[in-house]
Parts: C-alpha cells; sequence; structure tokens
C-alpha cells in the first residue's frame, strides 16, 4: 500500500510548486516592466503625438463650400445637414462661393465614424479631417457641431472644453486654443508635430 499513500501527497507537493513557479513567474515579468520604458503619457499634460493622416473632428472652410451635398451623399451613416438659400458657385477671381447664403452645414458626432469619405469627393476642398479627438459634453445636443454658427465666429471647428479648461495652465494647450481662435487648419502649418 506505499504506491497508494504516496499518491495524494506527491500531488499536493506538485500543487504547491506549480502554484509558487506561477507567482514567480508573473513577479518575474512584474518586475521586468517596472524598470522598462513606460509606454503612457500625462495627457493632456503632456502632447499625445498623432499620426500625419490622423482623422479627428472635421474643419471646415465655410466660405468656400458651394453646398452642393456631395459629401452628404458619400457619407456612409448621413451625418451631415446642408441647406441653402440658393444656389452657390465659386467665384474664380476671389476663390470664395457666392450666390445663395449657406444656412446650414452640421455634423452629428453621435454618428460619425471618422471614416473622411465625406472629405474626398468635395470639390473646392473645404471639408477637412482636423486633428481634435475630444468632444466631451454635458448635453447629446451639443454633439451636433453647426460649423456655420461656428464660421461666424472665425471657428473653424469647435473648441473642446478641455481645451478652455487648460489652456490657462498647459503651454501647449494654450497654443493649440490661440490656432483654433484664429481658424487655422490643423492639417496644414498648424498641425500637431509628433513628441
Ligand atoms: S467622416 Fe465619415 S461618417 Fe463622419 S461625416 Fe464624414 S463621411 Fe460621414
Ligand atoms: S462637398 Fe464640399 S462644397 Fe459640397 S457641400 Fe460638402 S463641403 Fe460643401
Amino acid at each position: 500500500m506505499p504506491a497508494s499513500a504516496s499518491g495524494p501527497a506527491q500531488g499536493y507537493f506538485r500543487n504547491i510548486y506549480d502554484t509558487v513557479k506561477s507567482i514567480l513567474t508573473g513577479m518575474k515579468i512584474t518586475l521586468r516592466y517596472c524598470f522598462s520604458k513606460t509606454v503612457t503619457i500625462q495627457y493632456p499634460f503632456e502632447k499625445l503625438a498623432f499620426a500625419p493622416r490622423y482623422r479627428g473632428i472635421h474643419e471646415f472652410e465655410a466660405e468656400k463650400c458651394i453646398a452642393c451635398d456631395m459629401c452628404a451623399k458619400a457619407c456612409p451613416v448621413d451625418c451631415i445637414y446642408i441647406d441653402k438659400s440658393a444656389p452657390r458657385k465659386i467665384d474664380k477671381a476671389t476663390g470664395k462661393a457666392v450666390g445663395g447664403e449657406l444656412l446650414r452645414y452640421a455634423i452629428d458626432y453621435q454618428k460619425c465614424m471618422f471614416c473622411a469619405l465625406c472629405t474626398e469627393p468635395c470639390p473646392t476642398d473645404c471639408i477637412h479631417m482636423g486633428k481634435n479627438h475630444d468632444l466631451s459634453s454635458y448635453t447629446r445636443g451639443d454633439m451636433v457641431v453647426e460649423f456655420t454658427e461656428l464660421d461666424r465666429k472665425g471657428l473653424r471647428t469647435p473648441i473642446p472644453l478641455w481645451v478652455e479648461r487648460n489652456a490657462a495652465t498647459i503651454p501647449w494647450v494654450a497654443k493649440e486654443k490661440e490656432r483654433l481662435e484664429k481658424g487655422i487648419l490643423a492639417t496644414t502649418e498648424a498641425d500637431i508635430p509628433s513628441v
């Protein structure tokens, strides 16, 4: 009967060995990461790096929009709303749209999936994917961005709440706020460089 007596004892010690081994293996991995370079950053105190082709909240040049609806037709989720008082066309002398008034150009960010399909057919190149990503707000209504109203304030894209709140204390956010207030497109010279 010695064989049957050693069976449970062997299993008991085997379990202890396996448990200790797996704990040590886990601790070894944890310790290795404790001393390796961190991959996270303290955003927004540190600036996030964006890929050059990052697709964020749109930037819209209302003065070039001829309200042709091409972007709205290309949108797979029908989240672009356009209204005009009469047909518009580009004045070749100024490069700006003339004719009827652009009454509304709005995008519903509850539905937008940032696919950029709206930017491709635009004949006047006036709708762009920007670099801002955070459009947090207190109401669902705020997720519908009225670009024509922003244009009346000289803006091409909304100024996010976090930019408003952190501009006074974080230098790079202050610079970003200044760019937004001046209506400078992120996709050109004001692009956010990699850190
Ligand atoms: S990015 Fe895509 S989903 Fe968003 S408005 Fe443009 S076409 Fe529509
Ligand atoms: S495709 Fe361009 S010009 Fe036409 S409605 Fe859309 S943003 Fe305006």
